[in-house]
C-alpha cells in the first residue's frame, strides 16, 4: 500500500504563535506567490475536480473549526462542515471565527486547509512553485494548512520519542482532546490525531516549552496524501518556501516529515 506523507514546519520556540494579522499576511503573501491558488488564477482551472468543483474550495481554502457533530454517529462529509476562506483573508475574519476565549481551549483552535491538485504537467508546466526540492514535473497534489492552537498540539510520530508532558510542579500538563466526549466523534475537532499539552501550567503558571519537533501552538503543514514527490531522496523543503513562510511568521521553523 502506498503511504502518506506530511511535512511539519513549526516555530523554534515550540510556544510561539503569531498574531492573527501575521497569519493573515502570511496566507496573502503566499496566495500573491502563487504557493495557493484563488479562483482568479489561470491554474485554478487546471486542478482536479474535487478542487475545482468542491463547494467549499471556490475560494482556493477552507477553514476547520471545532464545532458539534451535525450527523452524530458518522462522519460529515467536509463540504458540509467547511467554512470557505475569504479571499483576502482579514485578521478580522480570523478573529469572528476562532473563539479565542472559549474555557474549551479545542474551540479556540483553526486550521486553514488550501488544497491545490494539478493536473497535466504539474506544478512546473503551470509556472507553480514547488514547496518541494523536486517534484514539480509531476501531476501531484497535497494541501497546505495552517494550524493554530491555543494550546500545544502533541503529535507523536512513528519513531520520535514522545515527549515527557509533567511540570516541575508534578502536574500532568498532557490531555486528550476526546477524553470528554461521551461518544468518539461527538465534537469534530479543527486538528486532529494529536493530543494536547497545556502551554502554561494550570497549578504553578510555568510556561511549559518542550523539546522536539511534535509539539506546537502554530504549524504549516504540507499534507500530500500519497501525492508526495517520487524520487528517491529525501523529501525537502524548497529553500524559498522556508524563507517566506519565516518573513511572514517573525520566526525561524523548524521541519520534519511523517509518512503514516
Ligand atoms: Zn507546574
Amino acid at each position: 500500500m502506498v503511504p502518506s506523507y506530511r511535512h511539519f514546519l513549526v516555530p523554534r520556540s515550540r510556544s510561539y504563535r503569531p498574531s492573527f494579522d501575521r497569519v493573515a499576511a502570511l496566507v496573502e503573501r503566499l496566495r500573491a506567490d502563487r504557493w495557493l491558488l484563488t479562483r482568479d488564477d489561470p491554474a485554478f482551472e487546471q486542478q482536479l475536480d474535487y478542487v475545482l468543483h468542491g463547494s467549499h474550495t471556490q475560494t482556493g481554502g477552507f477553514a476547520r473549526l471545532a464545532m458539534d457533530n451535525p450527523t452524530p454517529g458518522n462522519v460529515p462529509k467536509t463540504a458540509d462542515v467547511a467554512i470557505p476562506i475569504p479571499a483576502p483573508l482579514t485578521a478580522t475574519w480570523l478573529h469572528e471565527h476562532v473563539d479565542s476565549e472559549s474555557t474549551d481551549a479545542r474551540f479556540a483552535e483553526i486550521a486553514l486547509v488550501f488544497p491545490l491538485a494539478i493536473r497535466d504537467g504539474g506544478f512546473a508546466k503551470h509556472g507553480l512553485p514547488y514547496p518541494f526540492t523536486f517534484g514539480e514535473q509531476e501531476s501531484t497534489y497535497h494541501a497546505i494548512e495552517i494550524h493554530l492552537a491555543r494550546e500545544l498540539v502533541h503529535r507523536r510520530l512513528g519513531d520520535v520519542e514522545p515527549i515527557e508532558t509533567m511540570c516541575h510542579c508534578g502536574a500532568e500538563l498532557g490531555w486528550d482532546p476526546r477524553a470528554d466526549d461521551p461518544y468518539p466523534g461527538d465534537t469534530l475537532l479543527a486538528i486532529e490525531s494529536a493530543t494536547r499539552i497545556d502551554h502554561v501550567c494550570p497549578a504553578c503558571g510555568a510556561t511549559f516549552e518542550p523539546s522536539g519537533v511534535t509539539a506546537y501552538r502554530f504549524a504549516i503543514v504540507i499534507d500530500c496524501g500519497k501525492g508526495w514527490p517520487r524520487e528517491h531522496a529525501p523529501i525537502a523543503v524548497r529553500p524559498e518556501f522556508r524563507k517566506v513562510c519565516e518573513e511572514m511568521t517573525g520566526t525561524e521553523l523548524d521541519d520534519t516529515g511523517e509518512f503514516s
